[in-house]
């Protein structure tokens, strides 16, 4: 990809078109050059901030002048907030952020997840230590969805590994499995779906296990819903349009009483019609409020979701033995545990959180950190 520049066109004064020398071409309106100028004035280069009042530029304004200098666009425009202005942007961040149609479809293609049952993501616990264990641990989360950790010590517990992380994400609900803890039915569940901001990592330590009978499934929703795509747009397109309406609710003595309810769609995409969410939980499903008309629509894609999700092809099933750790992205891979002591332990932590570390810690150690979709909402 060069960041040399072959032509440099203005001729409409509203917008920048550059021609590489690799041949590709990429266009820039003038208000998307100016308010992201990265000059001292427009730029703050420690949070990667623009502290610049856009609301002060009026909505019509043009290039007055542009040209290529010292590996940056140097441009000035005939409305300007500041004296003198002349802003600059290197050429290889113009180049990176692109925003032409080629050039989104590969940014957003690599931060894709590939589903892969045939490989276990895992990890020893000896190779989790220090910075660039953490980095591989992370790292095998986002791309996988999941990873499990062999040979970790009795007095190791999630919370350990959770505070190398980030803080903890306090539910109202318990830290260990208790009764709910393994899932009645076959079918893959996300958990608490009830919440606007789903939980996104769980870390499990499953205690005292019955080898021969407990297991973990784990199914890939975003997988899924492109699978749901392909094969059946019109259930895809209705599960993206008609909510669901998630609840939990407990009015009884022998608990703090609680009431969740909340209506979202099963799937969302993005600006760019990527896959960035999927909701999840049939047995936490409430009443649907729905124009009827819908009903029918929503029951079938309904349906048609929960098949693709109990295929085989879509599943990667899990023993758990003594001494491992599974830490799973709660967003991404919805899961069915089974035959697991109500005493095992599950520590919560935001997805964003785990992100955030794994490009933090590859900024720090120099390594490639792609910051992978994970189920947030968004393919960025
Ligand atoms: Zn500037
Ligand atoms: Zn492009």
């Amino acid at each position: 990809m060069s960041s040399e520049v072959e032509n440099l066109d203005l001729k409409d004064k509203e917008h920048i078109t550059i021609t590489w020398k690799d041949g590709h071409t990429s266009k820039y309106h003038v208000k998307w050059i100016r308010f992201h100028c990265r000059c001292e004035k427009c730029f703050r280069s420690f949070s990667g901030m623009y502290p610049l009042d856009t609301m002060k530029f009026p909505d019509d304004f043009y290039f007055k002048s542009a040209n290529v200098a010292d590996n940056e666009l140097h441009f000035t425009t005939d409305y300007e907030i500041f004296e003198n202005h002349c802003g600059r942007i290197p050429l290889d961040w113009l180049r990176v952020f692109c925003s032409c149609n080629q050039c989104f479809e590969k940014l957003t293609s690599e931060r894709e997840s590939k589903f892969d049952n045939s490989v276990t993501s895992s990890i020893s616990y000896n190779d989790i230590s220090g910075e660039n264990g953490l980095f591989n641990l992370l790292g095998r989360i986002l791309n996988s969805g999941f990873c499990l950790i062999h040979d970790v010590p009795n007095d190791d517990t999630p919370g350990q590994i959770s505070d190398r992380i980030g803080p903890k994400f306090y539910t109202l609900f318990s830290e260990t499995f208790g009764k709910n803890g393994n899932q009645i039915g076959d079918g893959p569940f996300q958990d608490y779906p009830f919440y606007e901001v789903v939980p996104g990592v769980q870390i499990i330590y499953p205690k005292r296990t019955d080898e021969k009978k407990s297991f973990t499934l784990l199914t890939d929703l975003l997988n899924a819903a492109e699978i749901l795509r392909r094969e059946s747009p019109d259930h895809f397109d209705s599960l993206v349009r008609i909510p669901a309406t998630f609840q939990y609710k407990k009015r009884t003595e022998s608990c703090e009483p609680f009431w969740f309810e909340i209506q979202k769609p099963h799937i969302e995409i993005d600006y760019f019609g990527k896959v960035v969410a999927v909701h999840w939980n049939p047995t936490m499903e409430g009443k649907l409020r729905i124009h009827q008309k819908d009903v029918m629509a929503y029951c079938k894609a309904h349906n048609a979701f929960d098949r693709i999700l109990k295929q085989k092809s879509c599943q990667i099933s899990l023993q758990l033995r003594e001494g491992t750790m599974l830490i799973f992205n709660n967003k991404r891979m919805a899961h069915n545990h089974k035959g697991y002591d109500e005493s095992s332990i599950k520590t919560l932590l935001h997805a964003d959180d785990v992100k955030s570390k794994y490009v933090v810690l590859g900024h720090k150690l120099g390594k490639t950190a792609i910051p992978m979709k994970i189920g947030n909402r968004s393919s960025f």
